[in-house]
């Protein structure tokens, strides 16, 4: 496992959100992203070398809606960077982690992505993310 690659937060109201951060930050958001498999919307901010994204529910079954029911706003996410998620997704469930996804999944700013159950991992839910290759062949 890599550096963090960045830190998620469950936000009720992305807009209202995006104002507070980008004060925070004195930038804006660099990119806004809803990814629809997973009922939820993002944005990105950058600060230095640290990357904050904001999460947004798009649906009451989101996880997100969920989490924030339960523990309201907040982190909701460390994600570290892998190279090869796959290996890294098996070499974890060998070493006893609950995998959630063990087949990786396409999440926002173009990475596949792979959580760790927070149940085996002291309550922080770790999002794995390799970035997807952009790279063409021509
Ligand atoms: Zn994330």
């Amino acid at each position: 496992m890599n550096k963090i690659e960045h830190i998620g937060v469950a936000v009720k109201d992305l807009e209202k959100s995006n104002i507070i951060f980008a004060s925070l930050f004195g930038k804006s958001h660099y990119k806004i992203e809803e990814v629809e498999s997973e009922g939820v919307k993002t944005s990105f901010f950058k600060t230095g070398p640290n990357k904050i994204e904001l999460l947004q529910a798009t649906n009451p079954d989101s996880p997100i809606a969920k989490f924030i029911d339960k523990k309201g706003e907040g982190i909701h996410h460390i994600a570290f960077a892998v190279e090869d998620i796959k290996t890294e997704i098996a070499r974890l469930k060998n070493e006893g982690f609950i995998v959630l996804n063990e087949v990786p999944k396409k999440g926002a700013d173009n990475k596949l992505i792979a959580f760790l159950h927070p149940k085996s991992t002291n309550g922080v839910l770790i999002e794995l993310c390799q970035e997807i290759s952009t790279k063409t062949n021509d």
